[in-house]
């Protein structure tokens, strides 16, 4: 069914000296992937400005229970992304885009250059993840551990945006 990944083209490219595979998944984003980690992760092909919407979100199922690819709409709602390419924002401390769950759409929150890594920050959308694991975003403020917004120490929340069924929580 995913047409889309199969007519995709995919090339290898040089990135700071290192090879990375290139796909194509939409005419604004390809997904990157390292051969050596198997890390992957959503660059932009076009230039995107704070306020610009990046992408509709939708659901191609629902899941019970959350896991490392859901993402959480409602108090008890966790859905698989739908284009499946949204998988592929990886989580940063730093983010420079933003899941809004009631618009239903990806939002930019700083400019993102072609070529530059999106992410988002997962809490503001995950209360409590499946699994947690230590970040590496490098970004001055890094929390090193990421487990939702339940665990977050306070003095962090108003950095972020989070989504209503976030808010409505703390
Ligand atoms: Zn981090």
């Amino acid at each position: 069914m995913e047409k889309a990944t199969e007519n995709a083209s995919k090339y290898y490219s040089f990135n700071s000296e290192r090879i990375v595979l290139k796909e194509e998944v939409t005419p604004f984003a390809e997904i990157w992937k390292c051969p050596q980690s198997g890390a992957q992760s959503l660059h932009a092909k076009i230039l995107f400005k704070p306020g610009d919407i990046i992408s509709s979100i939708g659901a191609r199922n629902y899941v019970k229970k959350p896991n490392y690819l859901s993402v959480q709409v409602g108090e008890e709602r966790h859905i698989l992304l739908d284009p499946v390419f949204l998988q592929y924002i990886n989580h940063s401390c730093d983010p420079n885009t933003h899941f809004d769950t009631v618009n239903m759409q990806v939002v930019c929150l700083k400019e993102i250059g072609v070529g530059e890594q999106m992410t988002f920050f997962y809490p503001s959308t995950e209360w409590s993840m499946a699994q947690s694991f230590d970040c590496l975003c490098d970004s001055v403020n890094c929390l090193k551990t990421i487990q939702g917004a339940k665990h977050l120490p306070s003095e962090v929340l108003e950095k972020y945006q989070f989504s209503n069924h976030i808010l409505n929580r703390f």
